[in-house]
């Protein structure tokens, strides 16, 4: 029994071995099959193939899996898959298809129209026709193309390839290569070829660029090249030519076709930032300019909002908002801005306070007194000038005023306006109370306006306030009365100057020069004389050196140039050709002024000689400034002006200016010299000087002759030339014809 036992198991055991080699074995065969299958086609079943990328819709690049694809690689993968090949494709980098025949890396390269030599000379093989594919011409006008023999064609140089092909095609054609597609289109607009050529499903590609819509499409000059692939021609090209081939014929027509229309259909052209610029240029530039607008508004009115801003806190900072008066802080810098720019105007500064305003507070009402103040505010600020006058209230009821000085009768209407109604603000409403003011007045020197303080001159102003306080008598008092008076005549001259002008109040009146020698009048000096409507008879002393100080005296002196030029044309029309001095104020001579220009103007205006006019420059001014009075001197000499350097001897560098300044005559001022001091030294310094300008080869004239003695004196030491009240005093023109006429017929 155990035998038998024995003898099962070792059966069973046998047949479990059994059953488990035959179980490795069949899975093992199972296994093997297919490589053993495989084992009897030929090696080197995957091919590389290199394709241009640049090419859409024929070889692409994937927008989204950026793999190689398109109708050439489609097609490519049918024919080589039914050949029996695993295909990948890469991207051809060399400059042309020629290049990559040169490259063992490639398996094959496409597209070929036909079997070209490789740039290194090596023949090559093509496969059979993958597809017929249409080329087309484009132009850039619609004329239709016929003939292709003799037209000039551009091409993409990456197409060097094809154009080989086009070119055995069409021996007669010219076929020019550009890098990119847009040179191809510049070289059509500009006419350098006749048409480009490209495979027609690549142009129904590029031709979606907006700006090429105007390119035409020449669909009666459309030709079919073959779409091959290419390998060096040897046994292995051959070999893989050989087997693809065998794909390429089992390509059916209808797997063709369903492969161009997929990517012919699809939505491939992508617009650049210049075809966006191209279609939608106008609306581009439209928002552009809307967004600049819009940005400038917003600047504006970010602007404005923060001056209006600012305008409220100057608002808060410089006034009074009871009044509406500066408050002092704004007073001030009004003040300073005013005494800057004005700084010639005779001004005055008043300080002023009413008199018991606690009172009328606490009597009359809180509100009452601030209608008074608002009342005075109201009728003050009426009689001002805003452009050139100010104030301010500065605190409770104290109220400062900058104002011009002005006449007697101006400041009686200011009462009448201003003050009588205030006096009588609450008599007028009926209740029993005067008011009083207090004023205190300070006028304004020049140092004021040289070194600016309105707090000190409001500090004096109220001095002058506490006087009137304190003595309970006059309205208002001056800090300083004398300034007043000054301030008053400055004010009257400067103010009536342009209108005396005008009403001939001005006269030029002429003081003759002799020859002592021969006693002859051989000249005269003009001066001007003022008969002033308020002041009376004025002399050059009363008003020259207010109307310097103002800016005015240009204003008088080419009035007394023109006046004297029109008196020496009347006197040339008679026959007489005299000669006149006039008189040119240091301030006149400024760079922006030529006064040689004026002067010419004049002498050609009055038809006269240059050498009729002398001009008179005072030596102290040649000192103050003198490059400018040199240069204006030679001008005026070169001119023909005889220019003089008049009171010579008044100033303090007298003997230098004599080697600087070049002038024809020096005006010695005898008055300077004699007036005090030693008498013999005096003539000592006289004779000498005389001898002096007479060796300098200069000529010259005393003035401020008044006596014989003197008259001998300056004869004897060789001057003969003399202008003084010995001889003449200053005449109104009449009389001084007159005298002349009268020496004429002496003669
Ligand atoms: P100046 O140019 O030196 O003129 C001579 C001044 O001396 C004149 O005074 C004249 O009347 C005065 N005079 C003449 N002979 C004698 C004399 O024997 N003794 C004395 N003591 N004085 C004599 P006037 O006319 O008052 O002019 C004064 C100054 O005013 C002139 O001095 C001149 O610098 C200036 N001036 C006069 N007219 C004008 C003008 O139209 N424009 C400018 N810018 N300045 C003028
Ligand atoms: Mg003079
Ligand atoms: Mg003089």
């Amino acid at each position: 029994m155990n035998s038998f036992r024995t003898k099962i198991t070792s059966l069973t055991v046998s047949i479990g071995i059994i059953i488990c080699i035959a179980a490795v074995v069949f899975a093992f065969s199972i296994s093997t099959l297919p490589a053993l299958a495989a084992s009897g086609e030929e090696a080197g079943d995957s091919l590389i193939v290199g394709v241009p990328t640049d090419r859409c819709p024929v070889f692409y690049l994937n927008a989204d899996t950026k793999e190689i694809t398109g109708i050439g690689t489609d097609l490519m993968r049918l024919a080589a898959e039914n050949a029996g090949y695993s295909v990948s494709f890469k991207a051809v980098e060399e400059e042309t298809l020629k290049d990559a025949l040169d490259n063992p890396s490639y398996d094959l390269i496409m597209p070929f129209g036909s079997a070209i030599p490789s740039s290194s000379g090596k023949a090559s093989i093509v496969s059979d026709n993958i597809m017929r594919t249409p080329f087309t011409l484009v132009t850039a006008d619609s004329r239709s193309i016929r003939k292709f023999n003799d037209l000039h064609v551009g091409m993409l140089s990456s197409l060097a390839a094809g154009a080989e092909t086009v070119r055995q095609m069409y021996p007669g054609m010219e076929i020019s290569l550009y890098e990119t597609m847009p040179e191809c289109v510049k070289a059509l607009r500009s006419g350098e070829v006749d048409a480009l050529l490209h495979n027609s499903y690549v142009w129904s590609y590029v031709l979606q660029k907006p700006s090429y819509s105007d390119l035409t499409v020449q669909p009666t000059a459309m030709f079919s090249m073959d779409f091959r692939a290419g390998t060096p021609d040897t046994p292995e090209g051959q070999a893989i030519i050989a087997r693809l081939n065998k794909g390429i014929a089992s390509l059916s027509d209808t797997q063709r076709q369903a492969v161009i229309l997929d990517h012919t259909s699809r939505k491939l052209y992508q617009y650049d930032l210049s075809d966006y610029i191209y279609q939608y240029g106008l609306a581009i530039i439209m928002s552009i300019i809307l967004v600049i607008l819009l940005a400038v508004i917003t600047v504006q009115r970010i602007r404005a909002v923060k001056k209006s801003h600012e305008e409220k806190m100057r608002q808060l900072m410089d006034y009074d908002p009871m009044t509406g008066l500066y408050n002092m802080n704004g007073f001030r810098k009004r003040v300073e801005e005013l005494l800057r720019t004005h700084p010639d105007a005779p001004y005055f500064l008043s300080y002023n306070n009413i008199r018991d305003f606690k009172f009328i507070n606490d009597s009359l009402g809180r509100e009452a007194g601030d209608e008074l103040l608002k009342f005075w505010a109201e009728r003050s600020a009426e009689n001002l000038s805003e452009e050139d006058e100010a104030i301010g209230r500065i605190d409770a009821d104290h109220f400062a005023v900058l104002r011009h000085i002005v006449e007697e009768e101006r400041m009686r209407e200011d009462e009448i306006n201003v003050l009588t109604p205030v006096h009588d603000f609450f008599i007028d409403q009926g209740k029993e109370y005067r008011v009083q003011i207090c004023s205190g007045i300070y006028v304004l020197t020049p140092k004021d306006f040289r070194n600016i303080d309105v707090d000190h001159m409001l500090d004096l102003a109220r001095v002058a306030e506490k006087r009137v306080r304190d003595s309970r008598k006059g309205a208002f008092e001056f800090y300083n009365p004398e300034q007043w008076d000054k301030g008053k005549r400055i004010a009257e001259i400067i103010n009536y100057l342009p209108a005396a002008i005008r009403a001939g109040d001005i006269q030029v009146w002429y003081q003759p020069q002799v020859n002592y020698e021969t006693k002859m009048i051989t000249g005269a000096e003009a001066l001007c004389r003022w008969d002033h409507t308020k002041l009376g008879w004025l002399y050059p002393f009363d008003f020259i050196s207010t109307l310097e100080e103002a800016g005015l005296i240009f204003d008088l002196d080419t009035f007394v140039w023109e006046s004297v030029c029109r008196d020496l044309h009347r006197w040339n029309e008679q026959g007489e050709h005299r000669s006149v001095s006039v008189n040119v104020s240091r301030d006149d001579i400024r760079d922006d002024r030529d006064i040689s220009d004026h002067f010419l103007n004049l002498v050609r205006t009055y038809d006269l000689t240059p050498d009729q006019l002398h001009i008179e420059i005072t030596e102290t001014a040649y000192v103050e400034n003198p490059e400018i009075l040199i240069s204006t001197t030679e001008k005026l000499r070169t001119l023909g002006f005889q220019v003089e350097m008049d009171d010579f001897g008044s100033g303090y560098s007298s003997l230098h200016m004599l080697k600087e300044v070049p002038v024809d005559r020096i005006k010695l001022d005898l008055h300077f010299l004699t007036a005090s001091g030693d008498r013999e030294k005096s003539r000592i310094i006289v004779r000498n000087i005389t001898r002096m300008i007479n060796e300098l080869g200069m000529n010259m004239i005393a003035e401020g002759v008044e006596t014989e003695a003197q008259a001998d004196f300056l004869k004897n030491i060789g001057c003969d030339e003399m202008q003084g009240y010995y001889f003449y005093k200053p005449m109104p023109v009449n009389e001084y014809e007159k005298l002349s006429g009268q020496i004429q017929e002496n003669r």
